[in-house]
């Protein structure tokens, strides 16, 4: 739970995992911002005003998932690292998840990586699709990932430069 240890439980994700429909048409985004703080950036920086704050800037995020196509241009604007994009029309067996990252060693598009969940434990093996920089965001990277379908909703960060099989 969130409030008491850091990481978002799975009661508290469920109401922002998108629909079984919905995740079968392709990419979309999942803001996993679930406290009334005063934070907007994910809002302007979509083009598809996707991203909505009702009740003002301490409201929480609310994502249309029909009018989002899964651009992944809100990903590196949320200082929270918060953002993520889901992909589980990628292929039958994998699904993709395109997340923030700001720590070094920065890995190549085609490396391996060490994919963790929420806790910072290593859940699987990763291999990195695509790695975008945008001047917008500074030296906060966006990374595409391939992994497990069956861990797309477990997966938001990774570690390069180890290699390690999965548990
Ligand atoms: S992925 Fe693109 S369309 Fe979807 S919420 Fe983010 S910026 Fe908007
Ligand atoms: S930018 Fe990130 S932390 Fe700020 S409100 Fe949006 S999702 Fe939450």
């Amino acid at each position: 739970m969130l409030n008491k240890d850091g990481i978002i439980s799975l009661a508290e994700l469920a109401p922002l995992i998108p629909s079984e429909s919905r995740l079968k048409k392709g990419p979309v985004a999942m803001a996993e911002c679930i406290q009334d703080i005063p934070c907007d950036p994910c809002v302007l920086a979509c083009p598809r005003h996707a991203i909505t704050m009702k009740a003002g800037i301490t409201d929480q995020p609310h994502l249309d998932q029909a009018v989002c196509n899964g651009c992944t241009l809100c990903v590196a604007s949320c200082p929270g690292l918060a953002i993520f994009v889901v992909n589980m029309a990628h292929a039958p067996r994998s699904a993709t998840v395109t997340l923030p990252y700001e720590m070094l060693p920065v890995p190549k598009e085609g490396e391996v990586v060490a994919a963790l969940d929420r806790s910072g434990k290593t859940v699987c093996e990763a291999k990195v699709l695509k790695v975008m920089k945008s001047k917008v965001y500074d030296r906060t990277l966006t990374i595409t990932i391939e992994i497990p379908k069956d861990l797309a909703m477990s997966v938001r960060a990774i570690r390069a430069g180890v290699k390690v099989g999965r548990k």
